[in-house]
């Protein structure tokens, strides 16, 4: 976590890191004509998860920082898993976050004509063939770290019969996989991405953008960095992983003469007790272990936002992790500290009842009803007031009553006296129980001279309880939630096991039956809200007109120290 201690910022300063140093040594040297473009770049074949809410938040936020754009560019050059779907929950989840690509979005397989041009280029150049080793044998020619590849039998073929065949490549005229055009750079070379690299496969496949156009598509190594040039981005902001293909980044741009962006990589956002990989949250999705992308349990941007997740939330848990050359782990506890932070400032306070047992006030009157004016957030003057109803049978909390109780316990308890809050205080007389021996109803009285929740002689009681009157109650559903795994690393699995079997069984309890108070009734979707002494939740979008979901967010509790 020394991430984090060396990063830590407030929403006002920026501070530095090598990515706005770099950005600033540029401007001032005038490298690109004191322009900042930059771009993010995902492939549209899933949906976007936390990990991606960082990239966003540096390609975006350097662009805005330095009074540049930040394009969005859909790199969709694989057809086989790319998906329309995905291209719209990217939007709107990039919007979400509050970011902005104005008019510049992209398409990667837009170039894809552009980038054939190029490839006729460097064949004509000599830099690069067509092979027929299939897979296996390349693989097995291209050496390991320690020892050279072996140069490919068709390296050496003419320029001429290198075009042909290319040509007859892209028009259809040979099967998938029956050969590659590749970079003919060094098979000797150090670094394994600069061994004669694929360029292009051959996969008869329809594109979501292109149709039936294409039956050769472009490797990520070839069309990235193109795709940068093409669109004059002068930062290609990137993760560690790309560290290593750097040298052929660069080395396509060269050959070709055409603009040069700088690429620089960053390290990954990882974050433990959830797996961020696209095809493991595939898997949870189309094997039903979730309820689909928006989950509340889920990584993914639009399974945060339905838990309850702000933008701002986000935006300040990336700003706090801080950007990095080395990969670490973050604490999970991390982020639900940022969601804390804000929503104590933001959300409404309401009274909701999870699991109830109905409390009676035995001497209060039975038809008389009071109503209570209580804050909706004591940390927001501006959030205004409510009115709670007030009556003889309430609803409290099962566990706010105890028969028996241990030391220490200053709830309900036969003879002692706790305060509801914004009313009164009252004294526990007894409970009826069915045959089974269960509490089905409690007993107390009221002190008609401690309304507001305040007594005049001055005397004390140490509990505070939250209630909903039981003939104005609205029947809600509440949903709680643990981590979706049991271990820190589900990505680490044992042998013989996978990723699933860490999934944890009792990661959501829905409770059908809490009472909540009348002002939860319609609320919009999204709502946060804080639930006196049980949490902060929002209003879910399952939610039916006088029959609201909530999700839990989650707790009160803080269990992160950050040190400043
Ligand atoms: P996969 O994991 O399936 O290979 P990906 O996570 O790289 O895919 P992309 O759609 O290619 O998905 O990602 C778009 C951008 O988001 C890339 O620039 C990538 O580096 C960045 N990104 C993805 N995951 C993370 C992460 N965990 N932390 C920071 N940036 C990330
Ligand atoms: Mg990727």
């Amino acid at each position: 976590m020394n991430e984090t201690k060396e990063n830590t910022v407030s929403e006002n300063e920026a501070p530095s890191n090598f990515i706005r140093d770099m950005i600033k040594d540029d401007l001032e040297t005038g490298k690109f004509g004191g322009k900042v473009i930059t771009r993010f770049p995902p492939e549209p074949n899933g949906y976007l998860h936390i990990g991606h809410a960082k990239a966003i938040c540096i390609d975006f936020g350097m662009a805005e920082e330095f009074g540049g754009v930040c394009h969005l560019r859909f790199d969709d050059t694989n057809p086989s898993k790319e998906d329309d779907e995905y291209v719209q929950s990217i939007q709107n989840d990039i919007k979400w976050l509050g970011f902005d690509w104005g008019d510049k979005i992209y398409y990667a397989s837009d170039y894809f004509d552009q980038m054939y041009e190029y490839a006729e280029q460097l064949i004509k150049m000599g830099k690069a063939y067509v092979c027929e080793l299939s897979a296996e044998e390349c693989r097995q020619t291209r050496g390991t770290l320690t020892e050279p590849g072996k140069n490919s039998p068709y390296r050496d073929r003419s320029v001429e019969e290198n075009l042909d065949l290319f040509r007859r490549m892209k028009n259809g005229e040979f099967e998938d996989g029956s050969m590659v055009l590749r970079a003919k750079i060094d098979m000797a070379s150090p670094n394994m991405n600069m061994r004669d690299p694929v360029m292009y496969r051959i996969q008869h496949k329809s594109h979501h953008h292109t149709g039936d156009k294409w039956c050769i598509y472009p490797m990520y190594d070839w069309a990235h960095g193109l795709e940068d040039s093409i669109e004059g981005v002068t930062n290609s902001l990137c993760t560690l992983e790309f560290e290593d293909h750097r040298p052929l980044y660069d080395w396509f741009l060269d050959q070709l003469g055409v603009f040069h962006p700088q690429q620089t990589e960053f390290a990954r956002l990882n974050i433990n007790n959830i797996v961020l990989s696209k095809r493991k949250l595939i898997q949870l999705v189309k094997e039903n272990y979730v309820n689909g992308w928006d989950d509340p349990r889920m990584p993914t941007i639009s399974g945060l936002r339905r838990r309850g997740y702000t933008p701002a939330s986000i935006r300040n848990f990336v700003a706090t992790v801080g950007v990095s050359k080395v990969n670490s782990t973050v604490d999970y506890a991390l982020l639900e500290h940022c969601l804390r932070e804000d929503l104590n400032k933001n959300a409404l306070r309401r009274m909701v009842v999870i699991n109830p047992v109905k409390l009676v006030i035995d001497n209060y009157p039975e038809d008389q009803v009071e109503y209570f004016n209580a804050e909706n957030n004591p940390e927001d003057a501006n959030a205004g007031t409510r009115t709670i109803p007030f009556s003889r049978e309430l609803y409290i909390e099962q566990e706010d009553f105890m028969e028996n109780p241990p030391k220490g316990y200053f709830r309900l308890t036969p003879g002692n006296e706790v305060r509801l809050k914004h009313a009164y205080y009252v004294k526990c007389t007894g409970c009826d129980k069915d045959e089974n021996g269960n509490v089905i109803c409690v007993h107390c009285t009221y002190d008609p001279e401690s309304k507001g929740g305040w007594s005049n002689d001055g005397r004390k009681v140490k509990g505070t309880m939250h209630w909903v009157s039981a003939k104005h109650a609205v029947d809600a559903e509440v949903r709680l939630y643990d981590r979706l795994f049991t271990v820190a690393n589900p990505d680490d699995a044992e042998e013989g096991k996978t990723f699933l079997d860490y999934l944890n069984p009792e990661s959501l309890t829905v409770c059908h039956g809490a009472k909540a108070e009348p002002s939860c009734a319609d609320m919009e979707p999204y709502t946060n809200l804080q639930f006196l002494r049980m949490g902060y939740f929002n209003v879910d979008p399952d939610s039916k007109p006088g029959k609201p979901v909530f999700n839990k967010s989650v707790g009160l509790k803080d269990s992160f120290k950050i040190t400043k």
